[in-house]
């Protein structure tokens, strides 16, 4: 059986399949025999212990990927397992009413659900979602099929419908193969992972998780987004040939890892990485990558029940950029909100998260949290070389009002004889079209631009970034999106500032062609897209690429651009 989703993340693999299923089935047969209580009554404090078990792994996890000493939650998920009156509880539902572990279980969560929904401290009441969680993870242990709700040993590829930020951080990357998701689209938050850990995945396979079973055989192509459910001999056979000279490409692509990224026509370009998790820095320093162009800095908020401190964010800004030095490091301040949500940090609910109180707008309303990570970065700036970047600028008063919170910052850091950079730059991404008709202001403002394509796409072209129902309409190469890339170098050239592009847009090597003819000055991509990216540079001539834009631009249609630049890509790259 074969399936097409969006190619999310390069590579072809073989493999078996876990799927992960998050909706736990408690019982749907309540009665047992009175004999059967006792067994039942094991039952439970066996699937606790293992629970346990469980909860103090994740928690070691979490702490060694994400360096977050402060995993609470774990510690919380402990002290209520081993509560003696949380098993009598669910031992006393089980004895009287002589009903099955599952079905009481259930029934006390029921009950927590009621007593919660009563609770008028709202941050009281969202600690039901932590223990609903724990509740199901117990019910997974219930369950003699499988008692994993991440796999612990093999390899495999995982199939789910969705994956969280907080799924991704618990999973052990070295049990994974690949990843398929029924939702997502190619920025999304899984497929953003995916490519930075360079594991290949197809994103937005709607119903893919009930038409497969555990253990079933997957050939999987993250460039091409098929999906292939045991196939057949010849095309296993096919498969295997496939993936080798896929492994070779990526040898001849790692030689290049020392190389400077200049083109036929000996110019330089910038090419930077993005950073998704703290240990990234490693593999952007290996790809020779020229600086950071974006700290995604979510990682630091997430998988944890509060807010980070100050002096947390201080060593983990500092590390990076003292590993980096004397290459720049983009910091983007907090980008929460759309997609992207802290489980103890709670908005309102909206109809439109993606238009909602997102990003940049949440920090300007929340200044003490937006003032720590500043103050943060600004300490962070003294021992290295940092920028300071907005994410989802909307209107020149949003940036005003972010750096004259920066100057405060700043002005009390003075008097606190606290060291920074006082000179530090800092500029803004374009990722709405407002702040693209508006570019020429905000540029005499800013120091530079990054343009996140991520959303500039979705807000230009109002499609939704991570609904696969409207993929299709979600096209970097729309004439609309190249002419906002343009006037947004246009608007920075003439104030002398520089533009870089750091959405996944950059890590295509057609697509960053495109731009650097567009006038990008910087490119900042994924580190597993730094080096097909750099080949894509030594193998142009950078006139041309500006040729090549000049000509496209002038094009009214997605599919006469793409096949445009895609022709020209070709004649370059043959034999290479
Ligand atoms: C973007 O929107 O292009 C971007 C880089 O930001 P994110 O993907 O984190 O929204
Ligand atoms: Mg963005």
């Amino acid at each position: 059986m074969m399936y097409k989703g969006q190619p999310a993340s390069p590579g072809i693999i073989i493999g078996k399949i876990f799927v992960i299923s998050k909706d736990i089935k408690f019982s749907k047969s309540e009665k047992i025999k009175a004999s059967n209580v006792e067994n039942e009554i094991k039952r439970l404090k066996q699937a606790i212990e293992k629970t346990k078990q469980d909860v103090l792994l994740i928690k070691e996890k979490i702490i060694s990927d994400i360096g977050n000493k402060d995993a609470e939650i774990f510690d919380a998920y402990i002290l209520f397992l081993n509560d003696r009156s949380f098993v009598e509880k669910i031992s006393k539902i089980i004895r009287e009413e002589n009903v099955s572990v599952e079905y009481a279980l259930q029934k006390l969560l029921e009950d927590y659900i009621k007593l919660f929904n009563n609770i008028s401290n709202s941050y009281l009441k969202e600690k039901i979602v932590d223990i609903k969680s724990l509740f199901e993870k117990i019910a997974k242990n219930l369950s003699e099929e499988s008692s994993e709700l991440f796999p612990k040993k093999g390899k495999w590829v995982i199939v789910a419908q969705e994956l969280s930020p907080a799924d991704t951080a618990e999973m052990d990357k070295k049990n994974i193969l690949g990843f398929i998701t029924e939702t997502g689209g190619v920025t999304s938050h899984t497929a953003i992972v995916a490519r930075s850990l360079e594991i290949p995945a197809v994103v937005g396979l709607k119903n893919i998780t009930q038409q497969v079973k555990k253990g079933d055989l997957v050939i999987m192509d993250g460039e091409k987004g098929i999906v292939i459910i045991n196939p057949d001999t010849n095309t296993l056979e096919a498969y295997k040939k496939e993936r080798l000279k896929y492994l070779i490409k990526i040898k001849l692509l790692k030689k290049l890892k020392k190389l400077d990224a200049v083109t036929l026509d000996k110019h330089k370009i910038i090419l930077n990485s993005n950073i998704e998790f703290p240990e990234e820095v490693a593999v952007a320093k290996e790809h020779n990558a020229d600086g950071i162009g974006l700290v995604r800095t979510e990682f630091i908020y997430i998988n944890r029940t509060n807010l980070p401190t100050e002096e947390e964010q201080f060593l983990i800004y500092k590390s990076i950029v003292e590993k980096m030095a004397p290459k720049p490091v983009t910091i983007r301040t907090l980008d929460i909100g759309g997609d992207k949500f802290l489980p103890y940090f709670k908005i309102s609910p909206e109809q439109n998260p993606f238009l909602g109180l997102r990003s940049i707008r949440l920090s300007l309303s929340n200044p003490s949290i937006f003032k720590t990570q500043l103050r943060a970065i600004l300490r962070a700036s003294a021992f290295g070389n940092v920028k300071i970047m907005f994410p989802m600028i909307s209107t020149i008063e949003e940036f005003i009002e972010a750096k004259n919170i920066v100057n405060e910052v700043m002005e009390d850091l003075k008097k606190k004889k606290i060291s920074f950079d006082e000179k530090i730059n800092i500029g803004i991404m374009i990722e709405v079209p407002s702040a693209v008709i508006m570019a020429e202001e905000l540029a005499k403002k800013a120091d530079f631009f990054s343009i996140g394509t991520n959303d500039l796409i979705q807000y230009t072209l109002a499609v939704d970034r991570g609904n696969p129902n409207v993929a299709a309409y979600y096209n970097p190469l729309n004439p609309a999106v190249l002419r906002m890339i343009k006037k947004t170098v246009e608007s920075a050239h003439k104030n002398f500032k520089h533009v870089s592009v750091c959405g996944e847009m950059a890590g295509e090597p057609h697509l960053a062609f495109l731009l650097l003819g567009l006038g990008v000055d910087e490119l900042s991509v994924s580190p597993a897209s730094i080096l097909q990216v750099k080949r894509l540079i030594r193998n142009i001539n950078f006139r041309d690429a500006f040729e090549v834009a000049e000509t496209v631009l002038k094009f009214e249609k997605t599919e006469d651009i793409k096949e445009f630049i895609l022709t020209r890509i070709k004649s370059y790259l043959l034999n290479k």
